[in-house]
C-alpha cells in the first residue's frame, strides 16, 4: 500500500503551520492514545497511523520531502524500490481511469444436506440463512436521523482527500463516504446492517453430488448502500446410506444371503431408489456375485439417463447354532459325494501328490 495522504490522516490543509500541525496531533493524540482506550485494537492502528503522519509531517526537511514526492516518499529517503513504484502508478491510473463503484455485499455459503432418495429425483428444500440486510431504520448509512450527518470536515465532503490530484486517496475519516455520523442508528447501532434469518427455497436437481454448488444470485449480503447484493453459493452434501454406496450414477449394496439360498437358489428382496424389488439368485450363487438391475440408480446430473443398480451377494456362514442343527449340518455335508465340491478335490488331490 502507498503511503496514505498524511493531510488527511491529521485532517489538516497542505498549507497547515507547524504550530497547527503540532496542536492538531496533540488533540488527536488525547483521543487516540492507546493508553486511554485499553482493550481497543483499531484504536492502537488508528494512533499508529496518526503518529506516523505527524513524524513526517512535523519534520520540515521530510514534510518537503513527502510534498515532492507524494505517494512516492519514503521514511528514511531512499529512492523507491521498483515494485513499489508500479504499485503506486498501477493505484494512480486506477484511481483515474476506474469508475468508483460501491462494493458489493458478501457472498454467503451454506451446506445443504440431501438423501440419495431425493438425488434420486430432485428436491426442493427450504433453508434458514443468517445474511445481513440493509437497515431500513436509517437507510444504510447508520445515523440517527438526517441531522446526524456531519459533513467529514477534512474531505469537505468529498470522500476524498484533498490536494493534487494524483495524491488523493480515499478519505481516512469518513472511508470515502464524505459525511461522518454523530449520533449512530439505534436499530443496526451504526453499522447500516442488521442480520436476519431468512428462510430461502433452493432448488435441488436430480443427479447432484456432493460439493456441488448452487449459485442464488443477489441472496447473500446486502450492501450499505445501493451497491448489488451478494450472493448465495449453496453447496450439496449428500447423505451417507444405510444400505447404498454411491459411484458416480451407479449405486451398490450387499446383500446378505444364507448359504441354503446360494445352494439351491432363490428370490432375494433387495432395495432400490423407491423401495424394494425381487432378484432372482440362481442355484450354485458364489460368494461376491454381483447382479446388476440397468438404468435404475442416480440420473446424470442434465440428463435423463440413470446409472445402474449393482448387487452384490454376501453368502452369510451361520453362527450360534444348537446341537441338533450342527448334527444335522455335519451328516449333510458328510453325504456329499467329492463331485459337489471340484475345487475341494482337486485341492485334496494336490495335497496328496506331497505327501
Ligand atoms: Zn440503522
Ligand atoms: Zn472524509
Amino acid at each position: 500500500m502507498p503511503p496514505r495522504d498524511y493531510y488527511n490522516v491529521l485532517g489538516v490543509s497542505r498549507t497547515a503551520s507547524q504550530d497547527e500541525i503540532k496542536k492538531t496531533y496533540r488533540k488527536l493524540a488525547r483521543r487516540w492514545h492507546p493508553d486511554l482506550n485499553p482493550g481497543r485494537e483499531d484504536v492502537v492502528e488508528r494512533f499508529r497511523d496518526i503518529t506516523e503522519a505527524y513524524d513526517t509531517l512535523s519534520d520540515p526537511e521530510k514534510r518537503a520531502r513527502y510534498d515532492r514526492m507524494g505517494p512516492l516518499y519514503t521514511d528514511d529517503g531512499r529512492p523507491p524500490r521498483p515494485d513499489e513504484v508500479s504499485e503506486v502508478v498501477g493505484s494512480m491510473l486506477g484511481n483515474l481511469f476506474r469508475r468508483k463503484r460501491p462494493a458489493k455485499g458478501e457472498d454467503l455459503r451454506f451446506t445443504l444436506s440431501v438423501t440419495l432418495e431425493e438425488v434420486a429425483v430432485g428436491v426442493e428444500k427450504e433453508i434458514v440463512v443468517p445474511r445481513k440486510v440493509r437497515c431500513r431504520k436509517c437507510g444504510g448509512d447508520g445515523a440517527d436521523g438526517d441531522d446526524a450527518r456531519v459533513k467529514c470536515a477534512p474531505c469537505n465532503g468529498t470522500g476524498s482527500s484533498q490536494g493534487p490530484r494524483l495524491f488523493r486517496t480515499t478519505c481516512y475519516h469518513c472511508e470515502g463516504r464524505g459525511f461522518t455520523v454523530s449520533r449512530v442508528c439505534s436499530r443496526c447501532d451504526g453499522q447500516g446492517r442488521v442480520s436476519v434469518d431468512e428462510a430461502i427455497r433452493v432448488r435441488v436437481p436430480a443427479g447432484v453430488a456432493t460439493g456441488q454448488k448452487l449459485r442464488l444470485a443477489g441472496r447473500g449480503d446486502e450492501a450499505r448502500d445501493a451497491a448489488e447484493p451478494g450472493d448465495l453459493f449453496v453447496i450439496t452434501s449428500v447423505a451417507e446410506h444405510p444400505l447404498f454406496r454411491r459411484r458416480a450414477d451407479d449405486l451398490l449394496a450387499e446383500v446378505p444371503i444364507t448359504f441354503a439360498d446360494a445352494v439351491v437358489g432363490s428370490d432375494i428382496e433387495v432395495p432400490t431408489l423407491e423401495g424394494t424389488t425381487r432378484i432372482r439368485v440362481p442355484p450354485g450363487t458364489t460368494h461376491g456375485r454381483i447382479f446388476r438391475l440397468s438404468g435404475r440408480a442416480l440420473p446424470r446430473l442434465g440428463s435423463a439417463t440413470r446409472g445402474d443398480l449393482h448387487y452384490q451377494v454376501a453368502i452369510e456362514v451361520p453362527t450360534g447354532l444348537d446341537e441338533a442343527q450342527r448334527l444335522a449340518l455335519a451328516a449333510w455335508g458328510g453325504a456329499l459325494p467329492d463331485s459337489t465340491h471340484p475345487q475341494r478335490a482337486e485341492y485334496a488331490r494336490l495335497l496328496g501328490a506331497r505327501r
